[in-house]
């Protein structure tokens, strides 16, 4: 491949360019966002001023497409968590620990930043600042990319990775072709961010994880959800989450009592710590994804990666973990001597398999909230109540509750769940629980 060129230069577009670097002469990003600077935060996607978890599976990606990254970040003030550093609670019970599960600490600016030094290293890839207005289609292909200076890119391979708001849909309609059908779920989720200073309050805990269960019918009766995460800078990002009426908002007074009625964790450091920056608020209405892969016809030497793929409810921390996913679906299927000039329907396909997984997880969560009103999938009371009883078990069953805390850091698919082997071992436990209960 002579030049391939990625429209949005963010998480996803940069993996994407890691991995178009390995197989064409010139790689160029266009980021249309210029003020996003050494701090690495910028004006567009301002999701980037919440708490980023990574996800295991996600630090894992990190580690195989920027070797000693994670190293390099630690160095720098990140914090690497494994073991009890990383605690997940279900309805106020701490579950327990899963050693290997590693899980790292870092603000998304500056883990980004840090990826983005690093393919703009690379010797074939330029960043450059720019708006990506259309694309020039010819023969069923891609031939360009149009820009908002009025310039065209040629190239023979173009990547939409301009987040959830991509307009490639309305694009391929205005050149004849076919907009995706798009999957939505709405979950109407408001999200709040605040910085604190971190001491040795807590020890090495690293990343905490609360979220209400079954026993309080997935609603924060007596808990406040959220989470927290030790990052680069002696500081803990704090995050609070609520759903329809409930969602934080920005007062700091407001912040911290909401932290002190959550898991203790939280209540520690709203009790001794400095807030040193503003809360800042988010609202997510819904999850979607766009179905390219289900489509008739598609162009060829096109793909589309990140949010403006798929956009999941942010509760579950999925998304820097799926861009980087989609980016080894990418990499499968150029080295998978497809031509690359033809529609990219092998990526697609891979793809659709990591985004299918990351949506089953999320939207059967998202379902057990009142507010959110389907679309229910095919079975979805017994799918429901077995995921209840899987929940029940993993906080009280090793082995159970390895397995879903892999699933839930995307190191295996969600139907590990269902394999009839842990079925009976969640079904022992459970019952095992329920004999120590009775008199
Ligand atoms: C509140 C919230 C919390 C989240 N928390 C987590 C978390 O804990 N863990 C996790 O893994 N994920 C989390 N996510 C998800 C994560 O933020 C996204 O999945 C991730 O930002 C997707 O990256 P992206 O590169 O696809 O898109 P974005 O980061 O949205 O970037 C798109 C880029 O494209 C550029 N662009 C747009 N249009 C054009 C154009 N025409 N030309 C050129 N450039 C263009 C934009 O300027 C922008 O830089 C969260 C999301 C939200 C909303």
């Amino acid at each position: 491949m002579k030049r391939a060129v990625v429209m949005g230069g963010s998480y996803a577009g940069l993996f994407a360019a890691r991995v178009l670097s390995d197989v064409a002469e010139e790689v160029v990003v266009l980021e249309a966002d210029d003020t996003i600077g050494a701090d690495g935060v910028g004006r567009a996607a301002p999701q980037r001023r919440q708490l980023h978890a990574l996800l295991a599976m996600g630090r894992a990606q990190l580690g195989r497409w920027f070797p000693g990254l994670t190293a390099e970040l630690v160095a720098g003030g990140a914090r690497l968590g494994e073991g009890d550093a990383v605690r997940y609670y279900v309805d106020g019970r701490l579950k327990a620990p899963v050693p290997g599960t590693r899980m790292l600490g870092v603000t998304r600016p500056y883990l980004e930043s840090a990826v983005r030094r690093r393919v703009a290293a690379l010797p074939n890839v330029r960043l450059t600042t720019g708006q990506a207005t259309g694309l020039v289609l010819e023969r069923g292909r891609v031939r360009g990319v149009a820009t908002a200076a009025g310039e065209v890119l040629e190239t023979e391979f173009a990547v939409d990775a301009m987040g959830r708001s991509s307009r490639l849909g309305s694009w391929l309609e205005g050149a004849g072709w076919e907009r995706p059908p798009v999957d939505r779920m709405r979950v109407d989720l408001g999200y709040a961010t605040g910085t604190f200073r971190r001491g040795d309050e807590l020890g090495e805990l690293t990343v905490v994880h609360s979220g209400p269960g079954p026993a309080t019918g997935y609603q924060p009766t007596h808990l406040e959800p959220g989470g927290l995460v030790a990052v680069e800078g002696a500081r803990w990002s704090v995050v609070l989450a609520g759903y329809a009426d409930l969602r934080p908002g920005p007062d700091p007074e407001e912040f911290r009592a909401r932290m002190r009625r959550a898991v203790e964790p939280l209540r520690t450091v709203a009790d001794v710590c400095e807030m040193t920056a503003d809360v800042t608020t988010y609202r997510f209405a819904e999850s979607l994804r766009r179905g390219y892969g289900r489509l008739g016809r598609f162009p060829g030497g096109l793909v589309v990666v990140g949010d403006a793929l798929a956009s999941v409810n942010p509760v579950y921390g999925q998304g820097l973990t799926l861009a980087a996913l989609e980016a080894n679906s990418l990499a499968a299927h150029l080295r998978s001597g497809a031509d690359t000039t033809e529609p990219a329907w092998g990526y697609f396909r891979r793809a659709s398999a990591v985004v299918g997984a990351a949506w089953q997880l999320s939207t059967t969560a998202d379902l057990a909230q009142p507010h959110v009103t389907g679309p229910y999938p095919p079975g979805y009371r017994l799918l429901r109540w077995a995921g209840d009883r899987i929940t029940e078990a993993s906080i009280v069953d090793a082995e159970v509750g390895a397995t879903y805390l892999n699933v839930v850091n995307m190191m295996e698919h969600p139907r590990a769940l269902t394999r009839p082997r842990l079925l009976l071992q969640a079904a022992r436990a459970l019952l095992s629980e329920a004999g120590r209960d009775t008199p």
